[in-house]
């Protein structure tokens, strides 16, 4: 690392940036100066560490999302330069945390599977290992959310816009990406990764797309102004926006434009790679190289590494399937049946004939393959990469490659029992489990300090940092009564923080001293946000009631974004902000609850929720969520799950036991007999106050705004649609008496802080399996047979 101090770089770097005096310089100018100095520290260690990865074994993280968020303060932490940088900005009357908070959310990502490849990286950048992310330099990351009039309403979001310090163009190590019908410059955009006690840099390659020719001159000088401006921002729409949606797509040809193009790119990159380090037999392919398939999105990676083998290093086909089915390593996220991507075939003749007919060709030999095993046509049919004009992409992941994983102990079994249940029939081998991690740096270290510090003080060293699991040692703490008198302090302090924060955003008031109950994902059906609002609701009129009654203060925080077209999700976003106005606006009410939705959730958004909440609601029908992530840094920060038993709910529960987890609710395997013997109108009928509850969405009590929706709601909950869907498709009234029964409980709970304060610090203590860095080291182990490689001791 360069020997000077920030106090002595940040003065020119910020001149640079705003190209005036520093006394005229923005806080914006002053966060481009301090990052631009703090990239000018790590370069020669990021460089050191790209020569020492490029010449052994790598593993090639590929995914379409990497939800990274802020980068400068978890940097500063990683490199140990936040005093420095306190000091830094200090000379010029300025605090860190305003500077801190004018950087834009590098918001790449959708949700729960972008931020785990961020976590990833993190762990990979800490551990050592020779890993490197590729993903897509989207110039709007997800749409900004704000609320008109309680309606999600979604805005673009430049993030660069203004110019982003931690990405480096590297214009010499561009590569052509060739479709049917455009070719097109795959510009590299590095992102530096740095991690937590290393000098290693790990690095995020986003690719860009742009002209071949900057600019049609001739168009142009003929007066053709907008056929010169056309043919480049079609390219340019290539990489332009990251598709808001979680499960099904939109923007088909786009959105597989999108796909093929990034793989492509970081394909052609790996090969290039290996022909310098390892020389022209690509044989070895394998040998160096490991690809990681973050979900579907990219798996035309596949075809496309057939493609390169055969087409331009003329290798047979079997040679080729040889290197593919060694090299491919694939991550199942989802049970959701309308996730496992399909595309027409036709848009793939569009696109790329040569990789469709490729695509054929494993299609031929994986029939004639499943023929020889005996297995029926029909299931074959069902297995195959191609039937009936749709490509199957789960289906070409699952044949070409070596490992598959799902995202927690559940889901895997899931898995294998269900949905790739042919799959695992005939390969078992393939299949093993990888449950979900975060980093503790970001979700721990940086965004909870004086949580930190007492886990450093206690613990004698900051040694948890980079191995979790050395907080078990602290349990021993658990019945010290001084040590569970600070995690109270804390908690208070975090809260009040917290209160100040949503003050200043949204100016809403809320009472730190109240019970902080928070629900923070993306919005969608199984999560059952929808049940959350019908308690609020119930709970309203309870305690309208009975305003003697002893009601504990609490404070309901959501945080989620729809996507656009999710029009139930919409509506249950307006509901939640009708039922946060009906309970302000009663005055006897608002004395005991208030209900929070803070607009535009995120990454940063979620560093200021998360050390601040009492309670982690995790309330997913039992058997949808994968794994989920926000449990597990909630857990780390000393909030208690109130939790059914699904994904990785299910091993928290097994880490912390009965005593420190609030559990309820139908388990997975409950469900197809509870679905014959349930009926959501009876349940309206006779489970007290329901009726009451429900009836609030069309009786006047909420407002929809004369669209309809809260009636659609309640059609959905009691009678289902009239093209087949159930009613109360996601067992919400099912799950509602336990639900309240159980939150009610863990409310009243609350109020012996000492025994509250406990339980939180047995979770605080235990987290250490949901660290990241154990998902990584596990990886590396039984998948990726990766040895760390430290660039220097
Ligand atoms: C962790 C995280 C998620 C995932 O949350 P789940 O509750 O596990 O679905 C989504 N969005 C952001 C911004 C996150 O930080």
């Amino acid at each position: 690392m360069a020997a000077e101090n920030l106090t002595e770089l940040i003065g020119p770097f910020v001149k640079s940036e705003s190209g005036r005096t520093l006394k005229d310089s923005t806080l914006r100018e002053f966060w481009a100066g301090l990052s631009a100095a703090v990239m000018s520290k790590i370069a020669d260690d990021w460089d050191a560490t790209r020569t020492a990865y490029a010449a052994g074994r790598q593993e090639h993280y590929l995914s379409a999302e990497f939800l990274e968020g802020r980068a400068l303060l978890n940097n500063l932490n990683n490199l140990g330069l936040v005093e420095e940088a306190e000091a830094a900005v200090k000379q010029y009357g300025l605090e860190l945390s305003d500077v801190l908070e004018e950087e834009p959310d590098a918001a790449l990502g959708n949700g729960g599977l972008g931020r785990l490849a961020a976590c990833f990286l993190d762990s990979c950048a800490t551990l050592d290992y020779p890993v490197t992310g590729y993903g897509i330099l989207y110039r709007y990351g997800l749409f900004k959310q704000t609320f008109e009039n309680g309606f999600q309403s979604e805005h673009p979001d430049a993030w660069m816009e203004e110019g982003y310090p931690f990405v480096i163009r590297r214009e010499e190590e561009q590569r052509r990406v060739r479709f049917a019908d455009m070719e097109v410059r795959a510009v590299p955009y590095d992102m530096p990764i740095t991690g937590y006690g290393t000098n290693n840099v790990g690095t995020l390659r986003l690719w860009k797309s742009e002209p071949l020719e900057e600019f049609d001159y001739d168009a142009f000088n003929s007066q053709r102004f907008t056929d010169a401006i056309v043919e480049r921002e079609r390219v340019m729409d290539l990489c332009r926006v990251l598709y808001p949606n979680d499960t099904t797509f939109e923007g088909k040809v786009l959105r597989v434009r999108q796909q093929y193009f990034f793989t492509s790119a970081s394909l052609q990159e790996m090969i290039a790679n290996y022909l310098e380090q390892h020389g022209e037999d690509l044989t070895d392919f394998a040998k160096y190289n490991c690809i990681q398939l973050n979900d579907t999105h990219p798996v035309l990676a596949i075809p496309e590494l057939m493609r390169i083998l055969l087409d331009e290093h003329g290798m047979t086909w079997e040679d080729a399937w040889e290197i593919v089915t060694k090299t491919f390593a694939y991550t199942n996220h989802t049970v959701l049946a309308e996730a496992l991507e399909t595309w027409q075939v036709s848009i793939f003749e569009k696109l790329f004939p040569r990789v469709l007919e490729i695509v054929y060709e494993i299609d031929r030999r994986f029939r004639e393959d499943l023929r020889e095993r005996g297995i029926d046509e029909g299931k074959i049919n069902y297995l195959a990469p191609v039937s009936d004009g749709l490509v199957h992409m789960a289906w070409i992941a699952c044949y070409a490659s070596f490992s598959i994983n799902g995202v927690a102990a559940l889901h895997t079994e899931i898995l294998k029992r269900e949905t790739l249940h042919d799959w695992y029939e005939i390969w078992p081998e393939r299949f093993n489990n990888k449950t979900n991690g975060v980093t503790p740096r970001r979700w721990l270290n940086q965004c909870n300090p004086r949580l930190a510090a007492l886990l450093t003080e206690l613990s004698g060293s900051d040694a948890w940092v980079s191995d979790l699991d050395k907080l078990a040692d602290l349990e021993k703490f658990a019945d010290d009564e001084k040590v569970l008198g600070w995690v109270t302090e804390i908690k208070d302090a975090n809260k009040a923080d917290f209160a100040k924060w949503i003050k200043a955003r949204q100016g809403v008031d809320v009472d730190p001293t109240s019970v902080f109950d928070v629900q923070i994902k993306r919005l969608h059906e199984y999560k059952r946000q929808l049940m959350n609002a019908i308690y609020i609701i119930d709970l309203y009129y309870r305690i309208k009631e009975n305003p003697e009654g002893n009601w504990p203060k609490r404070t309901f925080i959501f945080g989620a974004k729809s996507a656009p077209g999710y029009v139930r999700a919409k509506a249950i976003i307006k509901l939640i902000n009708e039922v946060a106005r009906l309970v302000d606006n009663d005055p006897v009410v608002s004395k005991f609850i208030t209900v929070v939705f803070v607009e535009n959730y995120n990454v940063s958004p979620a560093e200021h929720i998360i050390p601040a909440a009492d309670v982690s609601e995790q309330i997913s029908t039992a058997g949808k969520e994968a794994s989920g992530t926000s449990n597990m840094k909630f857990m780390m920060n000393g909030a208690l799950t109130l939790g059914t038993l699904d994904g990785a709910n299910v091993e928290i529960l097994d880490a912390v036991g009965d005593d420190n987890a609030y559990i309820f609710g139908a388990k997975e395997e409950e469900l197809p007999a509870l679905r014959e013997s349930y009926n959501p109108r009876e349940a309206y009928e006779t489970v007290p106050g329901l009726k009451r509850a429900l009836d609030a969405f069309v009786n006047g009590t909420l407002d929809d705004n004369n669209t309809g929706m809260f009636h659609d709601l309640l059609s959905s909950l009691l009678d289902g649609t009239n093209w087949g869907e159930p009613a109360d498709v996601y067992f919400v009234l099912a799950d509602f008496p336990s639900y309240r029964e159980t939150r009610d409980r863990m409310a009243a709970d609350y109020a012996d802080r000492q025994a509250w304060a406990r339980k939180c610090w047995i979770n605080i203590c235990r987290s250490g399996r949901f660290s990241s860095d154990r998902t990584i080291n596990d990886y590396a182990r039984e998948v990726w047979k990766l040895e760390a490689t430290p660039i220097k001791k």
